[in-house]
């Protein structure tokens, strides 16, 4: 039970496995959003790097546009002078087309002194200058700030290696007409003068409008993809929208593009690789955590097993004698509670014994095993079946409330059991005995109550086997009785002057003919006087004392035949002396150092012990009757009278028991039975001994009847081994005088 507790402690397999899962899950849980995040982080880098790259390029774009102007508003004078004036095919193909094919700006327009437009490039190609009027406007406040700047002047001049950066310029984002454009405003000048105060240039004005497909140019150049324009922000996650503000910081337009992702790519390029990783370390752990609920169950089960073993039999499956303790425990508790009564049955099987020691113990337990099936056949629902060890067998019924019903019960399985058993091909019948006990009304232990269903065990296998006895207080007094007897008994073995042995003379056919002598036991004791040996014989054969006294006597008889050869001295033997394997050679040790012959020696044994132990028994006959020792069958008739058994045994001797010999006068058919005895005795040359004849009736009858040696109150009570010497001496100089 202690190994079976110690293993509960153990963590059940739920509570195992949840942290680990709860773990993994967290850990992945972590792994994921940390690459999630990191790759974003990525994405939000590559993004604001791509937004700074695109603020400067519409930086640059400004820039550029003057740049790109610088290369056709620096000329001479002459040619300020008259071809701007009048040259209209060379201001086109020099100022206006040129714009539009080398540098792919939408517009061109030239102003003169007064603003006022003198030429229009468009797609190029010249075009009417009503054009420009929409488009006046948003012009104006440039070209305004721009002559506000030329009014300082600009005298360097400009010689080729002049810087032409230094030629005052305007750029700006804005709405021409509503279409998003970069508007370069820049005077034409003269390469050697500059601009003087007072000089009022014309002015070129050129337009890039910020179409798609300027957009895409950009795009392919500077490697953004999907780049274009729009008016309004989509909120999208692929899409990057940045603002374009004038230098007034009004809102132009925006520039859209799809932002690069590297760690959106990354991702991508990892995720199947993670994927993967993540199967292959999701198997590994599924089959981690499969061995562990594997053996953790196995554990489990383990440890119910080990539970079930320490409370189990392991032969019949059934309760065993500890898990009995407790249920007879709680069904008395339950009882006490005012529910049900508690009726409990002690099962001792009857010939066992002999069962296990002629088939060998795996029939013996096979014996058990189909004992415990029969008993829970009989007693289905009606009781809880234990095994208590051995032989053993115990019943608890709460639902038995009469003695009657407990009676029925007990007669079922004697009925069940009583029927043949089939062991190793062989049949085997074994009785039952039944001690029964009801739960009294009050409080009850359960070991009280134990203890008095074996008191009424021990009464149904006294009583003769194969029956069932309720338990009654007198029984507890008798066995309080036996108990004083059998410590007594043991002090009286001890010492030397209680026990003694008395001798019964045996007398023969012809008148004051004595053949010899039974010896028999006599226990004085101080306080309780003369206790019989039908009191004490009992005990000591179930107290272990019967081997010492047995020893006692044996040892007084043998002394005396020793001193009287041809004299036959009888010896009482009980049956656990005939199974001890010592006793054969303890008799020869007696008779050796006596002195006594083995013929002069009869061993008296009960009809009981040839149905106990048959191999055991015929065994020790067999090699008593060869030493030359003499067996006689003690309370012939008594028992099963078997006269069966006489052939069977070879026996020397039967004593007719003095049951029959007192009823030989008045009652025919003893008389009847008393011959029948004598006759297949001597036909099968048996001797025949009459015990308890008090009567002369009974002797002449016995007599007649052809009876060969004759013991009772008529002739001689028993008497001391003095006495008994005297008898002998006296009868022989009786017998040699006539
Ligand atoms: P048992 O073997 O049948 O012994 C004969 C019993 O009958 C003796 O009783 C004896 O005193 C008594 N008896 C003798 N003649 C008469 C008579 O005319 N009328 C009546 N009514 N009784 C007579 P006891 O000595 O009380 O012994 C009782 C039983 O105790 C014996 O029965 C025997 O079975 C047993 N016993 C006695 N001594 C020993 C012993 O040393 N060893 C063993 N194993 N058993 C013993
Ligand atoms: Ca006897
Ligand atoms: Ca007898």
């Amino acid at each position: 039970m202690r190994t079976a507790q110690s293993i509960r402690r153990w963590p059940s397999t739920g509570a195992l496995i949840a942290p680990v899962v709860v773990a993994l899950v967290v850990t992945v849980l972590a792994v994921a959003a940390f690459i999630i995040w990191s790759t974003r982080d990525i994405d939000a880098l590559a993004l604001s790097r791509q937004t700074s790259i695109v603020s400067q390029i519409f930086a640059s774009k400004l820039q550029e546009i003057g740049h790109d102007q610088e290369s056709v508003t620096i000329w001479d004078d002459t040619i300020i002078s008259s071809k701007l004036h009048s040259d209209r095919k060379w201001v086109n193909d020099n100022l206006g087309r040129w714009m539009f094919d080398y540098f792919g700006h939408d517009q061109v327009i030239i102003l003169d002194e007064q603003d006022q437009p003198v030429y229009m490039m468009n797609g190029g190609a010249a075009s009417s200058i009503a054009l420009f009027d929409g488009e006046r406007s948003t012009v104006a406040p440039l070209v305004a700030q721009l002559r506000s700047k030329l009014k300082d002047g600009w005298g360097a001049p400009y010689q080729g290696s002049g810087n032409p950066n230094a030629v005052p310029r305007i750029a700006d984002l804005t709405l021409l007409n509503g279409y998003p454009a970069i508007v370069g405003v820049m005077p034409i000048v003269s390469r050697s003068r500059g601009i003087g105060k007072a000089d009022t240039p014309f002015l070129h004005v050129s337009v890039i409008f910020l179409t798609n497909r300027f957009a895409l140019t950009l795009g392919q150049k500077y490697m953004l993809e999907g780049a274009g324009f729009s008016g309004a922000a989509l909120n999208s996650s692929d899409h990057a929208f940045y603002p374009l503000f004038n230098a007034e910081g009004r809102f132009v337009t925006f520039f859209e593009w799809k932002p690069t992702r590297p760690g959106g790519r990354i991702l991508n390029n990892m995720v199947p690789a993670i994927a993967a990783g993540g199967l292959v370390a999701g198997l590994l752990i599924f089959l981690l955590l499969d061995r562990l609920w594997r053996s953790s169950t196995a554990l489990e089960s383990g440890r119910r097993q080990a539970e079930h073993q320490a409370s189990h039999d392991m032969l019949t499956g059934l309760p065993n004698r500890s898990l009995f303790d407790n249920e007879l425990k709680n069904a008395l508790a339950t009882r006490q509670a005012g529910q049900g009564s508690v009726a409990l049955l002690m099962l001792d099987l009857d010939r066992f014994k002999q069962v296990n020691d002629t088939l060998g113990h795996q029939a013996g337990d096979d014996l058990i095993r189909q004992v415990g099936q029969r008993l829970e056949g009989t007693i289905a629902g009606a009781g809880r079946i234990a095994r208590l060890g051995g032989d053993e067998f115990a019943v608890i019924s709460s639902n038995l409330a009469s003695a009657d019903a407990a009676m029925a019960l007990s007669q079922r399985i004697i009925d069940a059991l009583a029927q043949p058993f089939s062991i190793f091909g062989s049949e085997a019948f074994v009785g039952v005995s039944i001690g029964i006990v009801l739960a009294p009304d009050g409080q009850v232990d359960a070991s009280e109550l134990t203890r008095k269903a074996d008191i009424a065990l021990y009464e149904a296998k006294a009583g003769g086997r194969n029956r069932a006895i309720i338990y009654e207080e007198v029984m507890d007094e008798l066995v309080q009785g036996r108990h004083t007897i059998e410590a007594e008994l043991r002090e009286a073995l001890r010492r030397t002057d209680q026990i003694s042995v008395m001798f019964q003379p045996l007398y023969g056919r012809n008148t004051g003919e004595v053949v010899g002598a039974e010896a028999l036991a006599r226990w004085t004791h101080p306080k309780f006087g003369n206790v019989s040996p039908t009191e004490f014989i009992p005990v000591a054969e179930g107290a272990g004392l019967i081997e010492i006294l047995g020893d006692m006597v044996m040892r007084r008889a043998c002394e005396l035949g020793a001193r009287w050869p041809g004299h036959t001295i009888a010896v009482n033997i009980s049956p656990p002396q005939l199974r001890n394997p010592k006793f054969f050679g303890r008799v020869f040790d007696l008779l050796a150092a006596t002195g006594m012959r083995p013929c002069d020696l009869e061993l008296e044994i009960t009809e009981g012990i040839l149905l106990e132990d048959e191999r055991v028994t015929s065994e020790a006959l067999r090699r008593f009757r060869a030493a030359g020792i003499r067996i006689a069958l003690d309370d012939f008739g008594t028992g099963y009278s078997s006269l069966g058994y006489l052939k069977q045994y070879a026996v020397d001797k039967i004593k007719i028991d003095r049951a029959f010999v007192s009823q030989l006068a008045d009652d025919s058919v003893s008389v009847a039975i008393v011959q029948a005895m004598i006759s297949l005795a001597h036909a099968m040359r048996i001797e025949v001994t009459a015990e308890g004849v008090e009567t002369r009736e009974q002797m002449s009858v016995l007599l007649d009847m052809g009876c060969n040696t004759f013991q009772g109150y008529l002739l001689s009570a028993p008497v001391a081994a003095a006495a008994l010497e005297a008898i002998f001496e006296a009868r022989g100089e009786e017998r040699l005088a006539g």
